[in-house]
């Protein structure tokens, strides 16, 4: 019997979201001889991928949804300044996710979100290295580890994160704080104890990926087109994309809009509890170099992470739910600094009055209230497929993500068992 041979190229797949995870994608699908057509309505890497923390935490193999935070919940609302804040207006809508969030919270449900975020970061940065090689932009990936430092917790409470990663499997090891301090001189006197993650890695620019991949797909044949989708609709010849600019034609199609998931989730039948985590980072000038760190260090107890970057260091994080349209409230990127000042005994000067507009940002992760990304085929449309609600790990799983994409598109077997990521669990 002659096997028909399919030609990749004779498909033509469009990926709307031109983020880390979008452009993961659309490189793996060219890189695989499919005709590939990124969109977005902003630029390359515009969205939340602009200038996150540059942290390749495979570390991270713990759902958010922790039942300590219960107790916690009503302080959110009084604070907006602290690590995680709920704004009190955006609460009735935020409900419904903190509904299904809680429920995440089960000992059962944990262990097996657990399970599913390990095997997605097991080999998280080994795909990368690949496609960065291909690029000839090595530099743009730097293996040293990270620290996540301990200023007032239990030696209990420390020795419990310990053991709890130690036993999920994760490379860490416990310092004390002189070894602590021997790994990274700058860091002031009261931290009492770290945990160092051997095998993780960070990047000194995360915007300059994005850019640098899509750049490797555009070369490969890939095209971009700025516009934003407004609808998508299905007929024999495929697939129809309404954007602001025209109508596209595509064989199949890969939704990686990230937090704007939902608005073209909704009209195809599914449900899609996504829900904005905004983030904040603040980037200052590079300190002297004996001042320098050298790998990303996360504070436990104020829930921030400190990453050298190639301009300087970068301040990132907090939790603000206040939805997609509200403005940035930049006070949040302002308390990074001041956060800053309790674990480095050497800061570049920062006055927030006289701060560039460009040295604060604000990013809409997306996140889902199991901290699974959704990776699958749609279930009701086969030339659909969803890469989205990456939440604080989109970075690190981008390049895992687009592999997955790729050999689903292609009809090959997963290398990883993707049924916990799919939208099923909510539908
Ligand atoms: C402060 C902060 C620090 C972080 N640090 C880290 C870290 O250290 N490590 C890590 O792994 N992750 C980190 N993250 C998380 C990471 O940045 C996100 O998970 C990741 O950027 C999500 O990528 P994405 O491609 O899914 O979404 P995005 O980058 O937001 O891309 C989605 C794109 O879709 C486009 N789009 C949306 N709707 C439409 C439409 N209808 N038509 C056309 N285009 C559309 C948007 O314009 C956007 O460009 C951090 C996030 C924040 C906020």
């Amino acid at each position: 019997m002659t096997k028909i041979q399919i030609d990749n190229s004779e498909k033509n797949i469009a990926v709307i979201g031109a983020g880390i995870i979008g452009i993961n994608c659309a490189l793996e699908l060219q890189s695989l001889g499919f005709q590939v057509t990124l969109i977005d309505k902003s630029g390359i890497g515009e969205g939340c991928s602009k200038a996150n923390a540059g942290h390749f935490a495979t570390e991270q193999v713990f759902p958010l949804a922790e039942p300590s935070l219960i107790w916690k919940f009503p302080k959110l609302l009084l604070d907006p300044l602290g690590p995680v804040s709920l704004s009190a207006s955006y609460l009735p809508k935020a409900l419904p996710w903190f509904g299904r969030f809680i429920i995440n919270m089960v000992a059962s449900k944990r262990a097996k979100n657990s399970m599913a975020l390990k095997t997605l970061n097991k080999n998280a940065i080994r795909y990368y290295q690949p496609l960065l090689q291909e690029a000839k932009a090595e530099k743009l990936l730097t293996l040293k580890g990270s620290l996540l430092v301990f200023e007032n917790s239990s030696d209990e409470s420390i020795k419990r994160q310990f053991t709890d990663y130690k036993n999920a499997g994760v490379e860490v090891l416990l310092l004390d704080r002189q070894q602590t301090l021997l790994l990274e001189p700058n860091l002031h006197r009261n931290i009492r104890a770290s945990l160092y993650f051997t095998d993780v890695g960070h990047s000194i620019d995360p915007f300059a990926i994005c850019t640098t991949l899509a750049e490797l797909a555009f070369q490969k044949g890939c095209v971009f087109h700025q516009a934003e989708v407004l609808n998508i609709s299905h007929n024999a010849l495929g697939i129809n994309l309404t954007t602001t600019n025209e109508t596209l034609q595509f064989d199949e199609i890969v939704i990686a809009s990230g937090a704007w998931s939902k608005k073209l989730l909704a009209p195809l039948g599914y449900n899609l509890p996504i829900e904005a985590e905004r983030g904040y980072s603040l980037d200052l000038p590079p300190c002297k170099k004996e001042h320098q760190l050298s790998r990303p260090v996360a504070s436990a107890e104020r829930k921030f992470i400190m990453t050298p970057m190639r301009h300087g260091l970068r301040l990132a994080g907090t939790v603000e739910y206040a939805g997609l349209n509200k403005s940035a409230n930049m006070k949040r990127a302002d308390m990074l600094f001041k956060n800053a000042q309790h674990i480095l005994t050497e800061l570049p000067e920062y006055n927030p009055d006289d701060a560039k507009p460009s040295q604060k940002w604000m990013g809409h992760r997306p996140s889902m209230p199991d901290s699974l990304p959704v990776i699958c085929q749609a279930p009701k449309h086969e030339n659909i497929y969803l890469a989205l609600g990456h939440q604080h790990l989109g970075l690190t799983q981008g390049a895992i993500t687009g592999k997955i994409i790729g050999q689903l598109i292609s009809k090959k077997e997963t290398e990883i068992d993707i049924r916990p990521f799919s939208i099923t669990r909510f539908n």
